[in-house]
C-alpha cells in the first residue's frame, strides 16, 4: 500500500497550470515574492498567488 503525500498543500490550480503550459512558460506570470518556480493563477482579470496570496492586476 504506497502512501498518500499530503504534505505539499499547492494549489492544484498551479500545478495544472504549470502542466499544461509546459513550453509556454513565458505567458505564465512568476510571483514576485515567491521567485521563479511559483506560477500565479491566471485570472480573468488579475494574477493571484496561493501560496502568498499574493494579487495583481492583469494589465490589458
Ligand atoms: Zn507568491
Amino acid at each position: 500500500m504506497a502512501k498518500k503525500k499530503v504534505k505539499n498543500k499547492v494549489s492544484p490550480k498551479i500545478w495544472k497550470k504549470y502542466k499544461v503550459s509546459g513550453d509556454k512558460l513565458e505567458r505564465s506570470k512568476i510571483c514576485p515574492r515567491c521567485g521563479p518556480g511559483t506560477f500565479m493563477a491566471d485570472h480573468k482579470d488579475r494574477y493571484y498567488c496561493g501560496k502568498c496570496h499574493y494579487l495583481e492586476v492583469r494589465p490589458k
